[in-house]
């Protein structure tokens, strides 16, 4: 019976994989890997590794999560190592515990390595630090999205009337809502959003405006995209070092 490294692989740029991420995939028999992660990792595994893509889209799956936790575990049943690469974090909005417990249950032993989640590093490229002195003391990472059949008021939105940054992962396509939502709860129509597009890649883009004209400007841009909002978003003007 082998061994599963629940692996995260960084948000995008290939540097940002740590170097324990990258012994495991050099080692790795099966490679088990998502839509997020860079698929460039792929070429460091070693001859006869199998590549199995599992790819997750933002709003549906491509395989149901009780697919891919029995396809991890039929792998740790054949090989000895096992590396389930995910985009950013495996515990970010990333189904790392879900899987984690699966294996549990199982008695398949796993390990889990931590990623550079996109939820700080992709602001970063843009040049938006999630904290900074004197402008915010917090930031919150929420979920755009919502589990399918809930009802937005899973998101406990009254709380979002402090001064934390605030990134909202998988929330490109509920833009409008979230922008109108935050002007419902007393943000200024004002205030300062930015949605991130392809973080940390090549073609990254970052676009810049108010909770009342972002959706115009934003909408039509290529994920996956994340959405920071607070006024942090207007260090980018000093701060901005990646897009040229
Ligand atoms: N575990 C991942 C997040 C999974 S949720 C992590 O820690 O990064 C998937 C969401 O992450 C996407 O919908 C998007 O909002 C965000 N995301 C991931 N990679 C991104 C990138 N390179 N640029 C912008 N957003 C990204």
């Amino acid at each position: 019976m082998g061994k599963v490294y629940l692996t995260g692989a960084g948000p995008g740029d290939i540097e940002l994989l740590t170097v324990k991420a990258l012994r495991v995939v050099k080692e790795a028999d099966v490679i088990i890997y998502d839509r997020l992660a860079n698929p460039d990792i792929l070429k460091e595994a070693k001859d006869g590794c199998e590549f199995v893509y599992v790819g997750k889209e933002d709003s549906h799956h491509t395989l149901p999560q009780e697919e891919i936790n029995e396809v991890i575990y039929q792998s740790a049943l054949k090989y000895e190592n096992v590396v389930r690469l995910k985009g950013g974090d495996p515990f970010v909005f990333g189904r790392g515990g879900e899987e984690g417990i699966y294996l549990k249950q199982r008695d398949i032993k796993f390990e889990f390595i931590p990623g550079i989640t996109s939820a700080i590093a992709v602001p970063e490229y843009a040049g938006i630090p999630v904290t900074h002195r004197g402008v915010t003391v917090s930031f919150r990472v929420v979920t755009g999205h919502e589990s399918s059949g809930k009802d937005h008021s899973q998101i406990p939105w009254e709380n979002y009337k402090s001064d934390d940054t605030i990134v909202f992962l998988m929330g490109l396509h509920r833009l409008k809502t979230i922008a109108k939502k935050l002007i419902s709860i007393g943000k200024p129509k004002e205030f300062p959003i930015a949605v991130i597009s392809r973080g940390t890649r090549p073609d990254e883009k970052t676009v810049v405006g108010t909770l009342e004209d972002i959706y115009e400007k934003a909408k039509d841009l290529p994920t996956p995209a994340l959405i920071v909002v607070g006024e942090v978003v207007k260090l980018r003007e000093q701060l901005n070092w990646f897009e040229k």
